[in-house]
């Protein structure tokens, strides 16, 4: 249900100069949606968008975050020209989804809400998806399916641990039961990297949630999550409003997942890119 299409390159390459890269909030200034202080934008760049007081991570787009983890000038990006067909023809009352691609892809500039590769963290190579929020809430529908499966395969090819970064609001609705399925497909990948003994770190930052917690973000040799992430299946609020319930401060976050076992660690954007490297050395150097 994707087709390769001459649309031009997702990301630019982005120059991954480290912390240096990522998209200047500026002059502006910005309220922290956690303790709502007020916030020099310069300030929020320079603290690679953690609230200074609270420690809240702001959301970051798919290329800060590869500029953030990986080695400077080393991403290599690749299925840059894949789309979704549409093959619902599926349109709501105000707009149709084919509509909407079209949008979203001019305003966030990307093809879909993955962007894929390869490239090295201290020098050690990884194939890499990272998801962005931005394009339709990170949806799954049968591009990125599609886009991290393909990831995976190029692990298995090269001999290359993999990385999938997760942001999502589920699957794509739009795409109904193709969106539902590439939870099996890219689950099969991952059960082939497996057999092939390359390891697949997860990293979960805010939020992850529906059809992609339910498949691949929770299939990681190490998952890795960013501090105060929601994460879950079903989001609080529908919780609340199907068992008529209210759940308790923090019962979805990252922290509460860890205290479950669910997760293996949280780790500060600051040592995210470190964390990784130790991991990569651990499992690939031998
Ligand atoms: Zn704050």
């Amino acid at each position: 249900m994707v087709k390769e299409a001459a649309i031009p390159s997702t990301g630019q390459g982005p120059s991954n100069d480290g912390r240096t890269n990522l998209a200047a909030v500026g002059n502006l200034a910005v309220k922290c949606v956690k303790c709502k202080e007020i916030l020099y934008g310069r300030d929020l760049d320079k603290n690679l968008k953690v609230c200074p007081r609270c420690g809240y991570h702001f959301k970051l787009t798919a290329q800060e975050r590869i500029a953030l983890l990986v080695d400077t000038n080393s991403f290599v990006e690749t299925d840059t020209n894949i789309i979704s067909t549409d093959p619902l023809n599926f349109a709501t009352r105000s707009q149709s989804y084919a509509a909407k691609l079209a949008e979203e892809r001019s305003t966030t500039g990307l093809n879909e809400a993955v962007v894929s590769g390869h490239a090295t963290i201290d020098g050690l190579p990884l194939a890499l998806a990272v998801m962005d929020f931005r394009f339709i809430g990170g949806s799954m529908g049968s591009v990125v399916g599609e886009k991290i499966t393909r990831t995976i395969e190029l692990g298995l090819e090269k001999k290359f641990p993999v990385l999938v970064v997760s942001t999502s609001g589920g699957a794509r609705m739009q795409e109904g039961l193709y969106s539902l399925m590439q939870m099996a497909k890219v689950s099969a990948a991952l059960a082939r990297l497996g057999e092939a003994h390359l390891p697949y770190f997860s990293l979960l930052t805010d939020p992850t949630t529906g059809g992609v917690t339910a498949s691949f973000a929770m299939l990681g040799d190490v998952i890795l999550a960013e501090p105060g992430a929601l994460i879950c299946f079903a989001g609080p609020r529908v919780i609340e409003g199907f068992m008529h319930i209210k759940l308790p401060d923090g019962a979805v976050s990252s922290e509460f997942v860890l205290q479950h076992g669910m997760i293996d660690a949280i780790v500060h954007r600051r040592d995210l890119r470190h964390k990784l490297s130790q991991l990569l050395h651990l499992y690939m150097k031998r």
